[in-house]
């Protein structure tokens, strides 16, 4: 018997092994878990016109022509086989001598199985694919005993396949690993079983490996599925029942004080959204548990005003608040608009200051030491009420008074372990958390992603706000670029700002170009080295400023600016003291300058589509309309084209982000905020398994809520162990 942890050697020989090691496929169970892409249709070819350059395939086929010749060039003889599907032609090219081995084994009317990697040549005025020197493996027509034995089911599995290894030897190790498997418990309890229909795991697995139809590999994909789902939900409901037993301190609010000060002075109606999250919120810091609350709502939602009035109710009930930024520049513009929204409020212990009144600090990592001294005291001593910062804050030395609430700003760009760490800073009882978030994640990857937090939402914007026109200008276009240039001018005429928006800084050494401005984030995404570089602000700057809007104020912002550069920049733009700032990515998220009214976006391709569609919420703030340009070269129907169109066509930052996910792989979505899950996932898709994620959900929560230790599920605690191993094992190799 073999069990599942057991490494494949033992089940499959030292050869077989090693290959498989090179698919990432260590033990019994991750060969059985090496689930075929497909299944080929014993006697149906495959579509060969449809195989696409440098993929690692197998194909089913039928020989059509066997040519074998000498040649004068080394090594001497070539047989090309031209095999066909009916209608398209594959050529299977042999060279020397052990040609003669195919040439033998594959006449004419041979069905076959291929398998190698796909190359285009030219040949004559078209181009041909071929595989060279292929795997292959004859399947006769049923009257030879051999292939009768070997391919007996009528389905006949395609594997994930690499180099050296074919998708029918995989088919065989799996077979191998099939028959001797030990699978211990099933995962999944009788009754969950029973009542959703589920077949048990080792009729699972022989379904979706060895099945005789399409209805029992079917079956058997829906069973592994709801492992994937379960398994993981139930590690969620696990936490949140943790997260329940945990104390924190209480901070009901207060009749007077602070907050009731501030509502008094706030220069808008609340909206009704923002008005019921509240007393949600409110609700939360009163009970004796930690609150875990994800808080969304799309770019320009009024988020902030919704996380400052908790804050508030915690400072009156005599607790501090943290608020964590991903980056600099947002840090300091919520300190910047905390101060003055608050006003006096925010000035104790100085002239003018109200009674009521705490103080704010800032700390950010490349602050000067004086500012940072200060911060920290403030911190410490409790002075401040408030302290606003980017992960500074979530270093070892940043002490507390009483820290009672975090408000984490822009979670997606913050995992798990950062949201722990700054738990860590409170002492007795742990502080109550608020996420907020501009990304609208689709509720099923809420339920995964975030499935350890209550959720909340902002889903309309404040009234008045100004619609934003957003067009795609092809860079080749001289008229529309100029035009792009006029527009700036026009509206800075009229007392309004604009931002240009570059993938790069332009001071990497020569060679380093990669999109995007790495001190604050990662900027764009794949990035072809064939291509030219991405503009970058230095260099669009200065052009500017000789061209196109000479005469107007312009000044550069990006990651790796002194802090102190940064900030003054910033409050130079936002006090309308300059026109145009030509920027990174640093301006993604949070930025609020509601006079600016235009932002034109270089090589717009090299940005994902969240992330244009948070840049352009930079613009449209105010009472007046917005504009965006996405200046790109990409041509007119290529995919990066057809995503640039997708952010001009709709404002729906929801509808664009399932678009954004549609695009990604699944491992991707899950890998970037949450370490480990990736390997968990490999049927389940989160985006069309909402059912299955939804129900396993709630079973999850039932069966913990009954056994909590899962001391009666002895398979499921064994699963969840092994995730935990794995979620465990990814973290550390980061680390
Ligand atoms: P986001 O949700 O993107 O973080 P902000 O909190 O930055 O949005 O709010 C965007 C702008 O809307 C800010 O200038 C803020 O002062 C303003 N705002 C917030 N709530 C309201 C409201 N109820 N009515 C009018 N303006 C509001
Ligand atoms: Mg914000």
């Amino acid at each position: 018997m073999t069990t599942l942890e057991q490494p494949l050697v033992k089940a499959v020989g030292a050869k077989a092994a090693k290959k498989l090691a090179a698919l990432d496929l260590e033990t019994a169970g991750d060969l059985l878990r090496h689930y075929p892409r497909r299944y080929a249709q014993r006697g149906e070819l495959t579509d060969l016109d449809s195989l696409a350059e440098g993929e690692y395939v197998t194909v089913m086929a039928e020989v059509e022509k066997v040519q074998g010749r000498r040649i004068t060039r080394k090594p001497g003889y070539l047989l090309e086989v031209t095999v066909t599907d009916g209608s398209g032609r594959l050529t299977l090219t042999f060279f020397g001598k052990g040609a003669h081995v195919p040439e033998r084994e594959l006449p004419p009317g041979t069905r076959g199985l291929f398998a190698g990697k796909v190359s285009f040549y030219r040949a004559g005025r078209g181009i041909k694919r071929q595989l060279v020197h292929p795997e292959y493996k004859a399947i006769a027509g049923g009257d030879s005993a051999d292939a009768a034995r070997e391919f007996a089911e009528e389905l006949i599995p395609v594997y994930p396949a690499g180099k050296g290894l074919t998708s029918w030897q995989i088919a065989d190790c799996v077979r191998v690993v099939l028959d001797t498997a030990d699978l211990g418990a099933d995962p999944l309890p009788e009754q969950l079983r029973k009542g959703h229909r589920l077949i048990g795991l080792s009729d699972a697995y022989r379904g979706i490996h060895r099945p005789q139809d399409m209805a029992e590999a079917g079956r058997a994909r829906k069973r592994l599925k709801w492992d994937e789902a379960f398994v993981l939900q139930v590690a969620l409901a696990q936490r949140r029942r943790a997260a329940a037993e945990l104390a924190a301190t209480p901070r009901p609010p207060a009749g007077a004080g602070l907050l009731a000060e501030f509502d008094a002075m706030l220069p808008f109606e609340l909206t009704e959204g923002q008005r019921a999250v509240g007393e949600e919120i409110a609700a939360d810091l009163v009970r004796t548990h930690p609150m875990h609350r994800l808080l969304q709502g799309d770019v320009g939602a009024g988020k902030t005003v919704v996380g400052l009035r908790a804050m508030l109710q915690v400072v009156d009930a005599g607790g501090q608040a943290a608020l964590l930024a991903p980056t600099e520049v947002l840090a300091q513009q919520h300190h910047r608009s905390i101060v003055a929204m608050l006003g006096p409020l925010a000035q104790a212990g100085r002239l003018g200051g109200s009674e009521h009144g705490t103080r704010v600090a800032l700390l950010t990592g490349s602050q000067g030491a004086k500012a940072r001294r200060e911060g920290l005291l403030d911190a410490a001593s409790g002075a401040a009420g408030i302290v606003v910062g980017t992960h500074a804050l979530l270093q070892e030395h940043v002490q507390f008074a009483d820290l009672g609430l975090v408000v984490i700003d822009e979670q997606h760009r913050f995992g798990v372990e950062q949201r722990d760490a700054l738990r860590e800073k409170a002492t007795g009882g742990r502080p109550h958390v608020l996420v907020m978030t501009a990304t609208p994640i689709p509720r099923t990857v809420a339920m995964t992603v975030y499935g350890d937090l209550d959720t909340s939402a902002l889903t309309q914007l404040p009234a008045g706000r100004s619609p934003i026109a957003t067009h795609v200008v092809p860079a080749g276009n001289r008229a529309y670029w100029d035009r792009a240039w006029e527009r700036i001018r026009e509206e800075a005429g009229q007392g309004r700002q604009a931002y240009v928006v570059c993938p790069r800084i332009g001071d990497e050494p020569a060679g380093d170009v990669t999109a995007g401005d790495d001190d604050e984030d990662e900027g764009a995404e794949e990035d072809e080295s064939a291509r030219r570089p991405p503009l970058a602000v230095l260099d669009v700057a200065p052009k500017l400023t000789e061209g196109p809007l000479h005469g107007l104020r312009v000044a550069v912002l990006h990651g790796r600016m002194h802090s102190d550069d940064k900030d003054t920049v910033m409050r130079r733009f936002a006090a309308a003291e300059l026109d145009v700032l030509v920027a990174t990515t640093v301006i993604e998220v949070g930025v609020d300058v509601p006079n600016s009214t235009v932002m034109v976006v270089m090589d717009a391709d090299r940005f994902g589509v969240s992330q244009l569609h948070q840049l352009r919420g930079r613009v449209g703030r105010g009472r007046h309309p917005g504009l965006c340009l996405l200046v790109t070269d990409a041509v007119e129907e290529s995919k990066a084209r057809e995503r640039l169109d997708a952010v001009a066509s709709t404002l729906d930052g929801f509808e664009l982000s399932r678009l954004d996910l549609e695009q990604r792989r699944e491992g991707d979505v899950l890998g970037e905020s949450q370490s480990g899950r990736r390997s968990s996932l490999r049927l389940l898709t989160l985006l069309q398994d909402e059912e299955i994620i939804k129900a396993a959900r709630a079973e999850a929560s039932e069966l913990v809520a009954a056994d909590p230790e899962l001391r009666d599920h002895p398979g499921l605690a064994a699963e969840l162990a092994a995730l935990v191993d794995e979620e465990r094992a990814e973290y550390l190799e980061k680390t």
